[in-house]
């Protein structure tokens, strides 16, 4: 017997690295016409490296911490967690043979950053408020007290311009950015792309809102991403794809399609494969 045209369309994805988990969301791929892209782990590579360690103190005081001891500190406090940021911090301290003191009761707060009992005394890493120039910044906390900030720097996808262009003409209008990090992080990445409409400082439940307002507009809205930050997005989207290399397990779990191979350019191919599959179907 030959294959219904939606299941072929799945076989075929599966050679350009897209595992599609049914021939619904084949379907619902190919019906987009709007789409939305994070940043970290899905235009850029999702591989940040520490760039810079501030230690910062109150005017006229020495700092509390070195360079190092801050970057041990909050290795310390980052080490349970999977984010990107995470691991690229505990990577740095390690490159360094920076002591990584066990933590206990840790937490993070998807979108914002993590806390931790590290030596007794309350860390938090997370979002700054005052970010520091086009680099992704983080501040870091003891007991309350900011101890300083680190900066990092991840790398734009090589095919992130090439997937941003094809998924412009697929629907029209440039994708959109939802990014949970900060305004000038953000048009870093848009204006290296060609994108437009930024949205940044989002937490996971404004990338939800951005997603749903489309909806509301009439727009069968695409949204891709790979974090837990994104789950809840790519949940209420029409179509989602999650980024697999890096993907956490809830991001993949919330999205119709996962990109095994590594490639962003998978994305509108698949759409592509899902239009030519409908056109037969319908
Ligand atoms: P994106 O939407 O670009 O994928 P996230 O929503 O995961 O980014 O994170 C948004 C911001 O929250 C980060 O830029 C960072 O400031 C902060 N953040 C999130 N998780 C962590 C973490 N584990 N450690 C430090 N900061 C974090
Ligand atoms: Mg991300």
């Amino acid at each position: 017997a030959t294959m219904p045209p939606l299941l072929s369309a799945i076989a075929n994805a599966g050679r350009h690295g897209v595992l599609v988990k049914s021939a619904v969301a084949m379907e619902r791929l190919g019906a987009i016409d709007t789409a939305a892209l994070d940043k970290t782990g899905t235009l850029t590579e999702g591989a940040p490296e520490v760039t810079a360690v501030r230690p910062v103190s109150a005017p006229g005081t020495a700092p509390r911490l070195d360079a190092d001891g801050l970057l041990a500190l909050a290795a310390s406090a980052e080490y349970p967690s999977e984010h990107p940021l995470a691991r690229a911090i505990v990577s740095a301290a390690r490159g360094r043979n920076l002591p990584i003191a066990a933590a206990r009761d840790f937490a993070a707060s998807p979108g914002r950053g993590v806390t931790a009992l590290v030596d007794g005394h309350r860390v938090h890493v997370g979002r700054a408020d005052t970010p520091e120039g086009a680099e992704t910044t983080v501040r870091v906390t003891r007991d309350g007290v900011l101890l300083g900030t680190l900066a990092l720097t991840d790398r734009l996808r090589a095919d992130a311009a090439p997937a941003t262009a094809a998924l412009t003409a697929l629907t029209g209008t440039a994708p959109a950015l939802l990014t949970g990090d900060h305004p000038a992080a953000a048009a870093r990445v848009a204006e290296a792309t060609g994108i437009t409409d930024v949205r940044a400082d989002l937490l996971p439940e404004d990338k939800v809102e951005a997603v749903r307002e489309g909806e509301r507009a009439g727009r069968k809205v695409l949204f891709v991403g790979d974090g837990v930050n994104d789950a809840p997005a790519l949940a209420a989207a029409h179509a989602g794809v999650a980024m697999g290399r890096a993907g956490s397990d809830l991001a993949l779990e919330a999205a119709d399609a996962v990109v095994v191979r590594d490639e962003l350019t998978a994305v509108p191919a698949v759409v592509r494969l899902s239009r030519r599959a409908r056109r037969l179907v319908l």
